[in-house]
């Protein structure tokens, strides 16, 4: 049935009440919170925007099919579910469930990675390099220069540089490349697609090599939908089948399913060389759970496997998620906030650089941002940008990244149209006081990964 506009194909049944604050009690928590929107308790947050990771919202039939899970330690038929849902969905045949993403990056890492191995990757993502660090593997980032520019409007951020993959493969030899990572919807680029044609060639250039090419399929769904919309051919090629022909251009993937996959908790690691398949299998006992669980309860691989096929079951799913996301965009564009265009699939990432010229990288525009949107409203987002960047190990200074972004990403399913107004309108009061708005600095700041627990006080 023709729909005029991309609102939701689905209708509400069960609600989860949200507390609405009131400015002193937003005071007090940023305070307690240390300006850190991380150290909040999601009690005092209205609208929660910090991830779209496990916050999906599921589906009466993913709840329903809860109750059919089969709890057996070995051999679950609820596994069986999921090992039919993969293969007819993205078409691996062998699988290896883990508890969520990185647990399959782990022992992907694993059984391919040899110390001094090279890796590349469109784009770094934090747990993907970390697994691939871990297993003596140094990472080589091959992504179109404009993924990293976040005034330009290229359709495809998420392109393999073609020219920059060969000149790796001359320099360290293909010996020394087990695979690359092709992450399909690149995070870190802000939720921007790779092009079907990008990928095939991507995929003919390894196989000349002898390289297998592995995707981080882990939104893969939102990549296929921009293929859709903006590939010459694909407009009336179902999401479904784009998504087959996306995995037809790869050796396995990984996946977490906390995104796409419209459950909380969960991921996988598929292959299709059962010789490697076997040598994960042996790996996953000891890290993640028995080979026919990974990590997952029953009941978690029953929404898994349900959540799988109602991803790709009608075109309007991702429609309404990306539409739902461009709505924020295009309205906070509107009100003449800098974002990273085109907007993403999976959130809206605002310019803090822009927005607060007058602060300094270094007393941290985008915490900054980030705090007063909270205090304004009671909406959550995140900062990415020199906190997230942190020290550069060798001179100790705070690293100046090129992208000075407050991130606002969208839980799948779980909010409306109103609460997107919402967040517009406190973004543009926020924007209009944005002079009285100070820098930051910290008041304690962890070793590893700063950007979780650190405190900060006003300048
Ligand atoms: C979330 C994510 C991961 C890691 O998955 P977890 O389930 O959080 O372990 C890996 N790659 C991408 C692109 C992701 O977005």
């Amino acid at each position: 049935m023709e729909r005029r506009s991309w609102a939701e194909p689905y209708k509400i049944k069960m609600v989860e009440p949200i507390k609405m604050t009131t400015p002193s009690e937003r005071e007090a928590a940023v305070a307690e919170a240390g300006f850190n929107t991380f150290l909040l308790k999601s009690e005092d947050v209205y609208i929660d925007l910090l991830t779209d990771s496990g916050t999906s919202a599921m589906s009466d039939a993913q709840w329903g099919a809860m109750m059919m899970g089969d709890e057996a330690y070995a051999g679950s038929r609820s596994f069986y579910r999921l090992v039919d849902a993969v293969s007819d969905v993205y078409g691996y045949e062998e699988l290896i469930p883990t508890h969520q993403g990185r647990g399959a990056e782990h022992i992907l890492s694993q059984i391919l990675i040899k110390p001094g191995d090279v890796i590349p990757g469109n784009m770094y993502f934090t747990t993907t390099r970390f697994h691939q660090e871990y297993a003596g593997g140094r990472f080589a980032d091959v992504i179109i220069d404009e993924a990293h520019l976040p005034a330009s409007t290229h359709e495809f951020k998420g392109n393999v540089d073609l020219t920059k993959l060969s000149e790796l493969i001359d320099e360290v030899g293909a010996d020394k490349i087990p695979y690359i990572s092709v992450e399909t919807n690149v995070n870190m680029a802000g939720g921007q697609p790779i092009s079907m044609q990008n990928l095939r060639e991507t995929y003919e250039l390894c196989k000349q090599h002898g390289i297998l090419v592995m995707l981080d399929a882990t939104r893969a769904v939102e990549n296929a939908y921009f293929i859709k919309v903006r590939e010459a051919g694909y407009e009336d090629v179902s999401i479904a089948k784009i998504l087959r022909e996306i995995c037809s251009y790869s050796d396995g993937a990984t996946v977490s399913s906390k995104k796409d996959n419209l459950v909380n908790i969960g991921g996988f690691l598929a292959l299709r060389d059962p010789d490697l398949a076997r040598k994960a299998r042996s790996l996953v006992v000891a890290f993640e759970g028995l080979h026919t669980y990974g990590g997952m309860s029953g009941r978690d691989m029953e929404a898994l496997a349900t959540g799988i096929r109602e991803m790709v079951a009608t075109d309007d799913h991702v429609r309404a998620r990306i539409g739902q996301v461009e709505y924020l965009g295009n309205r906070i564009l509107k009100i003449g906030v800098p974002i990273v265009q085109p907007i993403g699939g999976h959130g809206v990432f605002i310019d803090a650089s822009l927005v607060l010229a007058h602060i300094d990288q270094e007393l941290f525009p985008a915490q900054a941002l980030t705090a007063a949107i909270y205090r304004d409203s009671g909406v959550r987002g995140m900062e990415r940008g020199a906190v997230s960047a942190g020290r550069d190990p060798l001179t100790g200074l705070n690293r100046r990244p090129k992208l000075e972004l407050v991130r606002l990403t969208l839980p799948r399913r779980v909010y409306t149209q109103a609460h997107m107004d919402v967040v517009a309108e406190s973004i543009e009061a926020v924007y209009e006081n944005r002079a009285a708005i100070r820098g930051l600095r910290f008041t304690y700041e962890p070793e590893d990964l700063r950007f979780f627990q650190a405190r900060f006080e006003e300048v």
